[in-house]
């Protein structure tokens, strides 16, 4: 069973795979928390003061910019938006091809008068929402404001539950500490740049051919994938497998030329995609990933082998599995330290055991290397995916970073703190030299390399 003490475990994300459930245990958890620091309602009052405060503080010495905004980015311009209980309000801004960071300065204005916030859900535009469902209505409680855990999320490439759940979240329980929290949330974020929606399905990132999906698209084609007529195999790749690749040959041949669909996995591969100009669509890692396949797997007979980690972990994460998505059928298990010797034993296993899906969680490049080498001997196995230190979250052996650290693009550092000796190499030196090798990309590549790589997702790929 998994045990964290994050802002919301692993388990309350990856649990019963309910938005509900989701969203209320996270409201029950930070309403025990917050309650310690200010309760909610006396937050909304003081929220109003403070926001009058700072905006009143910021606008005075921030004059002489809105002058110098006003005469080289022309007018404020007003666009009508929803505010709070569902009241159409003006909200000014420059605009924003021109002014650019500073487009919403005239929000000030806004916030002044009450309309807005400088934390709060984002402020719809007439018709866009239906208010019919409790999430949707909630977040017309508050008023709307320049910042929302929304944006940080999609800005982090994290944002796979949908804007409603994360505004209601929001609106449910606006604390002083929580306010504060998003505040400084956004530094990192403003960094990330905005989210994409429009992106080419195939972009190549230091000569690594990724699938550029969103988790939802992912998921939908990899259940496709379980009915293709051989194995087809799965990559994640990082920071950290783009800086083995860079250097391994053989598993960049692995990734270019065995794998049939590579993820883009972590931040690290969202500012390579930025600094590249080939945007990622979304942080697509297995361990978001791996509860929503078991959602959509259950139940089809389509069985799963999980192989890899220590003894006893691979059984553990089967056990989540059972407990979290009993309509899932677990074909087999078998741990990761295996010698040459025992290997033909462990494949005679696998294909027999008559599962479809095989998650292998031996670490990069090996995982991805011995899922090449042996995808022809997995008998029904009919998607293989290299997973990494996926079994080692589930089966509770290792602690997940808390979702407000994933929000700031920081899940690294909280591992380097859980094994600092393990990996210091890999974080400390080798996010430097993935900062540096993608810049070095940029600049000797300069449209060398076309941005897309042919249309993505072909039929004769994919089955
Ligand atoms: N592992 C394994 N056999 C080995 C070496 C490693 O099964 O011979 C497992 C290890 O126990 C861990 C996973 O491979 O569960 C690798 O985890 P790591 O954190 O390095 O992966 P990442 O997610 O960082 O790629």
């Amino acid at each position: 069973m998994l045990e964290t003490k994050d802002e919301i475990s692993l388990e309350q994300l990856c649990g019963k795979f309910s938005p509900q459930g989701i969203l209320q245990q996270r409201f029950q958890h930070r309403r025990r928390v917050m309650a310690r620091v200010l309760a909610p309602s006396q937050w909304l009052e003081a929220k109003r003061a403070t926001d009058l405060a700072l905006a009143a503080a910021l606008l005075v010495p921030s004059l002489p910019l809105f002058a110098l905004l006003r005469l080289f980015c022309g007018p404020v311009q007003r666009t009508t938006r929803v505010g709070r209980w569902a009241e159409t309000f003006s909200e000014y801004s420059f605009d924003p091809k021109r002014a650019r960071v500073f487009s919403r300065l005239p929000c000030l204005l806004n916030i002044l008068a009450g309309q807005m916030s400088f934390v709060g859900p984002r402020a719809t535009i007439p018709g866009e929402l239906t208010p019919n469902q409790r999430t949707v209505r909630r977040r017309y409680d508050v008023r709307p404001g320049l910042l929302c855990t929304w944006w940080i999320r999609q800005r982090a490439n994290i944002g796979y539950d949908g804007e409603s759940l994360a505004d209601a979240e929001y609106a449910e329980n606006p604390t002083l500490a929580g306010d504060v929290a998003i505040a400084l949330r956004a530094i990192p974020a403003a960094f990330y740049g905005e989210a994409v929606e429009e992106v080419p399905e195939k972009v190549s990132l230091l000569d690594i051919p990724v699938d550029n999906l969103a988790m939802t698209e992912a998921v939908e084609v990899l259940v496709d994938l379980t009915d293709s007529y051989r194995t087809q195999q799965v990559a994640f790749v990082n920071a950290d497998c783009a800086n083995i690749s860079f250097k391994n040959d053989d598993y960049r041949k692995t990734l270019q030329e065995d794998a049939d669909m590579v993820l883009a996995d972590g931040i690290g591969m969202k500012l390579a995609g930025n600094v590249l100009k080939r945007p990622i669509k979304q942080n697509v890692n297995g361990t978001d990933l791996f509860p929503r396949l078991c959602a959509e797997l259950e139940n089809t007979g389509k069985g799963l082998f999980l192989l890899g980690a220590k003894p006893g972990v691979a059984e553990a994460v089967a056990n989540w599995v059972r407990e979290n998505h009993p309509g899932m059928l677990i074909s087999g298990v078998q741990h990761g330290y295996f010698s040459a010797d025992e290997e033909p034993a462990v494949l005679e296993k696998i294909a027999s055991s008559g599962a479809s899906l095989l998650l292998v969680a031996f670490g990069a490049p090996r995982q991805d290397q011995w899922i090449a080498a042996h995808k022809h001997e997995l008998g029904s196995v009919k998607v293989a995916i290299g997973v990494g230190g996926l079994f080692d979250f589930f089966s509770g052996e290792k602690q997940r970073a808390p979702l407000w650290l994933r929000e700031m693009g920081m899940e690294w550092a909280f591992r380097l703190y859980l094994e600092p000796a393990r990996l210091w190499k890999r974080y400390v030196v080798g996010n430097g030299l993935f900062l540096m090798r993608v810049l070095w990309w940029r600049i000797t590549h300069r449209g060398g390399e076309s941005v897309a790589m042919g249309q993505g997702w072909t039929e004769e790929r994919r089955v």
